[in-house]
């Protein structure tokens, strides 16, 4: 995974993320293995790369940002503690999530809604080399219909209220992370699908941007 030339200032400033990550709670081995490899900054604009490895969140156009490292890290600890193997990610956006599931699980498969997020995802997922992650362009609450159901669901985006699509597409024994609530403030939740059901839990309080309605096509595509 060396590409645009990660030197040593690169992996000594990832090493102190991952230090901070650990600080902040994070303890499950291979979450912050994996936090420590992948390259953050090739998902971020060169003007903003040299700030890749703080722990915070960043734009990255069309009005979205890449999420900060810690909940990155958090939501996918919690997605791991039930070894999912096939995953669906809600909210593609840079890629940088997808990358770090796809080190983890055998399968990932993201939809995003807008098509110039997507079409750069896919470059940068190519360039890392990952082959096992399927990308298509779609509206979200609807899932991945064809391709269900899922083992885990990670949702990147905050909806108002959990879709059922989503909840209807998680596989027994499976695990969704979602955030959920209006813009401003929302609950990070789990939900377990068991087989007598779905059990929910809130787990700390986050910041995402919503959850939207549709697909936002290419100009001129
Ligand atoms: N996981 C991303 C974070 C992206 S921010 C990363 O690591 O970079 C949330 C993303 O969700 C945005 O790209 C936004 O366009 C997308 N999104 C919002 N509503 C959506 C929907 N209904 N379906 C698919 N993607 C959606």
């Amino acid at each position: 995974m060396d590409v645009r030339g990660i030197g040593m200032t690169s992996q000594r400033t990832r090493d102190r993320l991952v230090r901070r990550l650990a600080e902040r709670g994070i303890d499950d081995p291979q979450v912050l293995d994996v936090m420590g490899r992948v390259p953050r900054h090739i998902f971020v604009d060169e003007a903003l790369a040299h700030r890749a490895y703080e722990d915070s969140a960043l734009p990255v156009g069309h009005g979205q940002t890449i999420s900060q490292p810690f909940i990155v890290a958090l939501m996918t600890q919690l997605l791991m503690q039930k070894h999912p193997r096939r995953v669906l990610e809600v909210g593609t956006g840079t890629g940088y999530q997808t990358a770090v599931l796809a080190e983890l699980v055998d399968s990932v498969f993201s939809v995003e809604r807008i098509e110039a997020l997507l079409v750069r995802a896919r470059e940068r997922l190519s360039v890392l080399g990952a082959t096992n992650v399927r990308l298509r362009l779609g509206d979200g609450y609807a899932g991945w219909r064809n391709e269900a159901p899922f083992d885990g669901i990670l949702v990147t985006a905050a909806p108002r209220e959990i879709p059922t699509a989503l909840t209807d597409q998680l596989a027994v024994g499976g695990r969704m992370v979602v955030p959920v609530g209006s813009s401003g403030t929302q609950e990070l939740k789990i939900i377990d699908r068991t087989p007598d059901g779905l059990v929910s839990e809130t787990i700390e309080y986050v910041r995402f941007v919503p959850l939207l309605k549709g697909v936002q096509p290419m100009e001129g595509g």
